[in-house]
């Protein structure tokens, strides 16, 4: 099929041209048993634009592009450990679309449309539904919340993808938090620049640097996502001053080896990108057989830390079932710790001691 350049350019061409049922796919690639039943009868929403669509390659069907994007009957197989709301974020969700677990920090809920539903999504419960942003009551509601609540200074919009509304209707939400004195930092949860890279305009960027500081922190999972599109549009942010973080879900079967993470994040601080969290999958109900031992994340990090760039290192963390909130974890690396000194090793394994201060 001819496809012109300028719509292929177009994000809304791409958004409207999304592939979303079996004959779709089937233009493109051969489908598994396991992806044709799971098509006939999803569990949770399916649309991949053409753009990310691509990357997949159609020999492979373990292809790690083509595994977050097309479900398999595993996400209908009932898990004695799935959870429908993993987070415990509609328990603490003190007004409508707005989650409010850490003192000085919210999420603001602005959509449930994606570009793209990524089969492992946590929030798959209320994502994919309905195609209307938040409404107009709500978003007031949200930052009247914010507003009594001085203790605020960090509002991360997220969604679904934020970036699938219009300039305008995201600079009206992006503005009625910024009016609020006491919020310090907006920041954006986005797959855009991964899923629908051609989202990221000269005009989006203008607008969002009106707003500084404005972060924002996108989802590379695999470092086939890095594309010279995908690159594009972190560039084009990244020259407007808008600092990048990467949030990865460790994923069995799509990126869960050292050698993939190392490749990730050293991709990733080329496109001036900082690997922020590497995320333990959490228990969603329909994403357990993406789940890996922890130890695997640990096993990431310990082959990170002293063999690469700090600033190429993320944060491994399990959030918590139930609500507890992101927990780091970290290799081992103090040994033991005495009242004269603490016992350390480094990323080599060699062993050192560290006196405490002497008395005053
Ligand atoms: C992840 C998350 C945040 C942001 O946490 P950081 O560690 O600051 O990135 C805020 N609120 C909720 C509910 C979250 O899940
Ligand atoms: S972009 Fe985020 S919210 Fe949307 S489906 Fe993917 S993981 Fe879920």
């Amino acid at each position: 099929m001819y496809i012109p350049e300028h719509d292929w350019h177009d994000w809304r061409w791409q958004f409207a041209n999304r592939l979303r049922t079996e004959a779709d796919f089937a233009q493109l690639i051969e489908l598994t048993d396991s992806e044709k039943e799971a098509l006939s009868n999803p569990s949770f929403a399916v649309a991949v634009t053409p753009y990310f669509a691509s990357l997949i390659d159609k020999h492979n069907p373990n292809c790690p592009i083509r595994r977050q994007a097309i479900p398999l009957v595993e996400e209908s197989i009932p898990d004695i450990h799935g959870l429908v709301d993993p987070l415990a974020e509609d328990a603490m969700s003190p007004v409508s679309n707005l989650v409010h677990r850490y003192p000085d920090r919210v999420l603001l809920i602005v959509t449930e449309t994606c570009h793209m539903y990524c089969r492992h999504c946590t929030r798959r419960r209320r994502v994919g539904f309905k195609e209307k942003p938040i409404s107009k009551a709500d978003l007031e509601n949200a930052a009247g919340y914010i507003q009594q609540n001085p203790y605020i200074r960090d509002v991360l919009i997220s969604g679904g993808d934020p970036l699938t509304l219009s300039d305008q209707s995201l600079e009206q939400i992006i503005k009625a938090i910024r009016e609020i004195p006491h919020v310090e930092i907006i920041r954006i949860g986005t797959r855009a620049p991964v899923t629908n890279p051609f989202r990221i305009t000269p005009k989006l960027v203008r607008m969002l640097r009106k707003y500084h500081p404005l972060w924002i922190n996108v989802q590379f999972n695999h470092p086939l996502e890095i594309t010279p599109e995908a690159s594009q549009a972190c560039a084009m942010l990244a020259d407007a001053g808008v600092p990048l973080g990467n949030q990865t879900v460790l994923l069995r079967g799509i990126n869960d080896s050292v050698a993939v993470q190392k490749e990730l994040v050293h991709k990733l601080v080329q496109i001036r990108v900082r690997p922020y969290y590497l995320y333990q999958c959490d228990l969603a109900a329909g994403i357990g057989h993406f789940r890996t031992p922890v130890s695997l994340g640990i096993e990431v990090m310990e082959q990170l830390h002293g063999h690469t760039s700090g600033f190429a290192i993320p944060t491994f963390v399990v959030d918590a079932p139930g609500g507890g909130g992101k927990i780091p974890i970290l290799p081992q690396y103090m040994i033991c710790q005495t009242p004269e000194k603490i016992v350390i090793r480094n990323y080599e394994g060699k062993i050192f001691s560290y006196p405490k201060p002497n008395p005053k």
